[in-house]
């Protein structure tokens, strides 16, 4: 287990309004878990496996007492001080000294109730020229050693007072990549909700993926496509990040180099704010599920 030859996942089970618990399109979780482990060259855990799997642990838990009741309170902040469960699927790779690959991996899961992932009053994000992800790499699954150079540099950002940093792409530095653990979005002076098109070094997000259709019913137009960081401070009304801790988290500020972008005069803007409503209503159960994402534990 020396070599980083491993992945994971991570997902929520939302507490619901009418009652119950219910997980969010764990179906991706579990098609992007066995996708992971396809990248790794690791047998595949099942994708049934996987689901039977994380409901039997949310209920598990459950019965237990070891959850969070829904509380109407939390409608008052569109659901930003809403508890959920959180669960972590991962690899466990069998000891081995020599270089090689992962041919009996355990699948562990385990869960914690939580609240929100970015502590409130900081939402400034600084670019880094650090590199996450590059051409060729492993950028496109979730596998442990995509999460060393982010950790640093996520921690090395905090420390200089932001939240998070934002990766740019290995090549030319030029193109808006994605955060440490996040997608991104930018809402363009025209109204336009853009964010940067998968490659192999961008992570498919699956709250990223939610919100183009979240957008798209909500007759937002949508661009996917590569995303200059000039663009991205100069013609951006809004940002936001977005992922399974984050749900859709506004970012007040871009620094970049000696230059500042700040969106929205530093507020919440409205194309974010009707995006993480939608979001986390469909997530708690007090907005419309359409796309019968919500699955019941
Ligand atoms: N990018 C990276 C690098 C991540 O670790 C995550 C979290 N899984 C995301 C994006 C967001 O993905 P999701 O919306 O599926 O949580």
């Amino acid at each position: 287990t020396q070599y980083g030859l491993g992945c994971f996942e991570g997902l929520k089970a939302f507490p619901q309004k009418g009652g119950g618990l219910k997980i969010f399109r764990p179906d991706q979780n579990a098609r992007r878990f066995a996708r992971s482990m396809e990248g790794l060259k690791m047998p595949v855990f099942p994708e049934e496996s996987f689901l039977a799997a994380v409901k039997a642990v949310v209920s598990r838990n459950l019965a237990i007492g070891f959850a969070p009741a829904y509380e109407a309170a939390w409608e008052k902040d569109d659901f930003e001080s809403g508890h959920a469960i959180y669960i972590r699927p991962f690899t466990y790779s069998e000891p081995a000294i020599g270089l090689g690959l992962s041919h009996h991996p355990w699948v562990v899961m385990v869960s914690t109730p939580v609240g929100s992932y970015f502590r409130p009053g900081n939402s400034k994000a600084v670019t880094t020229d650090k590199i996450r992800a590059y051409p060729g790499g492993t950028g496109w699954i979730k596998c442990d050693a995509n999460y060393v150079t982010p950790i640093l540099v996520k921690k090395q950002a905090e420390a200089e007072g932001y939240m998070e940093a934002i990766f740019l792409d290995a090549r030319e530095g030029r193109y808006v990549e994605e955060g440490s653990s996040c997608n991104i979005f930018f809402v363009l002076k025209n109204g336009t909700l853009a964010t940067p098109e998968l490659g192999d070094t961008i992570l498919p997000g699956i709250t990223r993926d939610s919100v183009l259709t979240i957008a798209k019913d909500l007759g937002i137009a949508t661009e996917v496509r590569r995303i200059t960081i000039d663009e991205a401070m100069s013609e951006s009304t809004e940002a936001f990040v977005t992922g399974t801790a984050a749900g859709a988290t506004s970012i007040e500020s871009i620094t970049h180099k000696e230059s500042t972008a700040v969106f929205s005069s530093g507020k919440v803007g409205e194309t974010t704010r009707q995006i993480q409503r939608t979001l986390k209503g469909i997530q708690y159960g007090a907005g419309e599920d359409r796309h019968g994402w919500m699955v019941a534990v």
